[in-house]
């Protein structure tokens, strides 16, 4: 059936965020699920063979008969690709996307800590959407690389914003319990996490840190090099652990301001924090970016992560801290706002903004 909606792709469609991917783009307003990639274990399968679906929601029936195809930039995928490949291989694989023209709306951690690459939460910084001119020029790019942050960093630097913008930060301290999903499929093994916490997640900690100032930092967009981030001048230490949690990754978050602030402001900062205009008004923005919980053992995973559809950061728990200024709890949904979700607000706002006309 001919349609006005822009043709997209996922690449690492079979996996836990490209089910989500998959799943978010059923009957969406502006985007069209043609086309699916995956590994060489899937490829030249209908979607329905190749994928384990682990979603609670069923396949949507658009997918089911999409054939998943190799993830070789061969001219027969759609312009816009979203990606949630595994990350061994994402480097390698939307590098030659992006190379071959296409527009790479990236899950993975490889390219998000490059200079010219925009790492985006679109309520928070959407102006470092403009990178994309420099990285396009340097590196003879047709096509461009996006990228939404680690599913950890996105509740933690959507909590933070408000705050930095008000207070300023000086100090903060995270301790996340992640969910097993966010390992994707099959993830981690039973025997490890029943009835146990794992207090290790492979290079988790230091992405956090460093992503958190390049989201909080501030766009030099007069620079030589048409673009850069400045990172924010604040510090964070984090300690990520895994818990036996299926979906939403929860984190106790301590923090110490430049200057002084009492509950109420911190309260109020979080209450009146908007997304600037132009990303309220995208079909997938959370009426809410930040929802406050006002019960003292709230939140909690298994009553608040669908907050806003799953876009939500959900806090709570806001008191003084004897170290640092104050402590709360900050809870997001790892697959939606922490991936599938962040990236399709991410092309939204591309689309909206003109970068993929
Ligand atoms: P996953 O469930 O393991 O899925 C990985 C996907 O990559 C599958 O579609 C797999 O296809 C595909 N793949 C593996 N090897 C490939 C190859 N050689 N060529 C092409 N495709 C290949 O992982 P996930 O949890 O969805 O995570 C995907 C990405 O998003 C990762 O980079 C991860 O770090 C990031 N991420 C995940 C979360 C989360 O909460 N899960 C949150 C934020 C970011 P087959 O099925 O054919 O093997």
């Amino acid at each position: 059936m001919a349609t006005n909606k822009l043709q997209v792709g996922i690449l690492g469609a079979t996996g836990m965020v490209g089910q989500r991917l998959a799943s978010l783009l059923d009957h969406h307003p502006w985007f069209d699920l043609r086309w699916l990639g995956a590994s060489d274990r899937s490829a030249g399968k209908r979607y329905a063979e190749a994928c384990n679906w682990r979603l609670r929601e069923p396949m949507p029936a658009a997918a089911r008969e999409l054939m998943v195809n190799d993830c070789v930039p061969n001219g027969n995928a759609p312009q816009l690709l979203f990606a949630s490949l595994d990350s061994k291989v994402a480097g390698e694989v939307e590098g030659a996307f992006a190379r071959a023209g296409h527009a790479v709306v990236s899950n993975s951690s490889y390219y998000r800590m490059e200079a010219d690459v925009p790492l985006v939460i679109p309520e928070v910084n959407p102006g470092h959407l403009a990178l994309v001119r420099a990285q396009r020029r340097e590196r003879g790019w047709s096509g461009m690389i996006v990228t939404n942050p680690n599913c950890t960093t996105v509740g933690l630097a959507m909590s933070l914003a408000p705050l930095d913008r008000a207070f300023g930060l000086a100090k903060v301290m995270m301790t996340s319990m992640q969910a097993v999903s966010g390992a994707g499929y099959p993830g981690v093994p039973t025997l490890d996490i029943l009835g146990n916490v794992i207090p290790y997640i492979g290079g988790e900690e230091e992405k956090v840190e460093a992503e958190t100032q390049k989201l909080l930092g501030s766009l030099d967009a007069d620079s030589a090099h048409d673009g850069h981030v400045e990172p924010g001048d604040f510090r964070v230490s984090a300690h990520c652990n895994r818990v036996m949690v299926e979906d939403g990754h929860t984190e106790t978050v301590s923090v110490a301001f430049k200057s002084k602030a009492s509950r109420d402001q911190v309260l109020a900062a979080w209450r009146d924090f908007e997304a600037p205009s132009e990303v309220r008004t995208l079909p997938s923005a959370p009426g809410r970016p930040i929802v406050i919980r006002e019960e003292k053992d709230r939140p909690q995973p298994k009553f608040d992560v669908n907050a806003e559809h799953g876009m939500a950061a959900v806090v709570g728990r806001l008191r003084p801290c004897p170290v640092l200024d104050y402590k709360y709890v900050v809870l997001s949904h790892n697959t939606i706002r922490g991936a599938a979700g962040a990236a399709l607000l991410n092309a939204e706002l591309m689309k909206a903004e003109g970068y993929l006309d």
